[in-house]
């Protein structure tokens, strides 16, 4: 029996990891829960999965659940804490085996930092952390002997299709050396694939959290329909699998059957293929190296229909575009991309900016701050901060020059 520690747990990723524990109860027992304050879903998981500990974000939210844990009596005495220290040490304890980390964005990098330097099996969801933080983060798992495992669908594929040497290295063998010569990386191309370029600067924030085939938190599916999604997958790939950018090759691939692939010297492609479903790549990383349910319908071959690729356009992703060129510029590059990003995505959210404007705050913050060294987490953590205050300042001022949709 394995205890879990699902940080994120009310989001999308934290409700299929629970789903996979209710499918096999006798393998795992949740020891500790984190929401940022949806406190209704978090008291329900507590009443079915038993939790030790739970931390939410602010001190609100917490007394709000201790009020109403009191008129559950049937539960067990749970702590209820919160705070940054308090998602940090629910992460690291040590009544826990594995830490499934899949906070949103950059709120999820001390936390799962935390569970890396306490030498856990860490579910990587949060590609935000390795996104900002990169070769400082790979270090530390290999200095604390971590056990990091993907969960993004697309780089769980490519561990699934990976020599088993590689999977076993902790990211420091090179692939190259046991003959595969590219990741490919596949993506659906979002709700926008086919949409006429011209139009996309009046989409709305509801046609574009409207994914085709995959269920997901809003700010990945905003992400996933101007492919910054599959830009930071980009990055994510380069550091999990100790990669170059010339290593890496994005594919459009809109059924979202194939979820990646790695071709080797010898003309060999192996692809891991399923239903888009993120239970899938949760219960092989829960597992890992054994096989359970999780629940997802097998792949029925005879009701595909299409299997198709094609390049990605960069005019019509220019997210895209800039993810690639932070990967070429660096780490500094890459954590201002990020921090960019989520304050743009945020804003098109709150109907406070347009759809095509997401990439120009992040090409503006990019030119801006260019690629600082990051030798510390603090320096990442002062870089993410810089780049948030310059696409906010840009925000501001195009607000008062009119340029906005509201
Ligand atoms: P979500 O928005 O559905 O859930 C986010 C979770 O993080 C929630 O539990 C929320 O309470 C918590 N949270 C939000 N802000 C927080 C903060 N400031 N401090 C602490 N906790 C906070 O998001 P999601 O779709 O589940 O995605 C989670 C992560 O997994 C993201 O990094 C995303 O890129 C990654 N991911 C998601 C999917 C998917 O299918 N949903 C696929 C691949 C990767
Ligand atoms: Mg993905």
């Amino acid at each position: 029996m394995q205890s879990l520690c699902i940080l994120g747990a009310t989001g999308s990723i934290g409700k299929s990891t629970l789903d996979v524990v209710r499918k096999n109860p006798d393998l795992y027992r949740v020891e500790s829960l984190t929401a940022n304050s949806n406190i209704n879903e978090l008291l329900l998981q507590i009443i079915e999965f038993k939790p030790t500990r739970v931390v939410v974000v602010n001190e609100k939210a917490a007394d709000q659940l201790s009020v109403k844990l009191k008129a559950h009596t049937e539960i067990d005495a749970v702590d209820v804490l919160h705070g940054e220290q308090a998602l940090c040490q629910v992460a690291q304890d040590m009544n826990v085996d594995m830490v499934m980390a899949a906070i949103v964005g950059a709120a999820g990098l001390l936390p799962t930092l935390a569970a890396v330097r306490a030498g856990k099996k860490v579910l990587l969801a949060n590609k935000e952390s390795l996104v900002m933080s990169g070769e400082l983060f790979m270090n530390e798992v290999i200095r604390h002997n971590a056990i990091l495992l993907p969960i993004d669908s697309e780089h769980n594929a490519i561990f699934q299709c990976m020599p088993f040497d590689v999977q076993k290295s902790a990211y420091q063998h090179h692939f190259a050396d046991q003959g595969v010569s590219k990741i490919l990386l596949t993506g659906s191309g979002g709700p926008f694939l086919n949409t006429p370029i011209s139009d996309l600067s009046c989409v709305t924030p509801e046609q574009a959290v409207a994914h085709p085939n995959w269920s997901m938190g809003r700010k990945i599916s905003v992400d996933s329909a101007t492919m910054m999604n599959k830009g930071l997958e980009f990055i994510e790939a380069k550091w999990l699998f100790n990669a170059s950018a010339e290593d890496i090759e994005v594919v459009i691939h809109p059924q979202s059957v194939i979820h990646s692939m790695v071709q080797y010297v010898d003309g060999s492609v192996i692809a891991q293929m399923g239903n888009p479903d993120m239970r899938t790549p949760i219960a092989h990383a829960m597992a890992f190296p054994q096989r359970i349910d999780s629940g997802v319908k097998p792949l029925n071959f005879f009701e595909c229909k299409d299997f198709t690729f094609t390049e990605p356009d960069f005019a019509r992703y220019p997210c895209l575009a800039l993810a690639i060129e932070a990967c070429n510029q660096g780490q500094g590059a890459t954590t201002v991309l990020n921090a960019a990003n989520e304050i743009a995505v945020e804003a098109f959210l709150n109907n406070q900016l347009g759809f095509t404007d997401i990439a120009t705050v992040v090409k503006h913050s990019m030119t801006a701050i260019g690629s600082p060294r990051a030798e510390s987490i603090d320096d990442v953590l002062a870089i993410d901060n810089a780049a948030r205050v310059v696409a906010n300042e840009w925000l501001n001022s195009n607000k008062r020059q009119g340029y906005m949709n509201v």
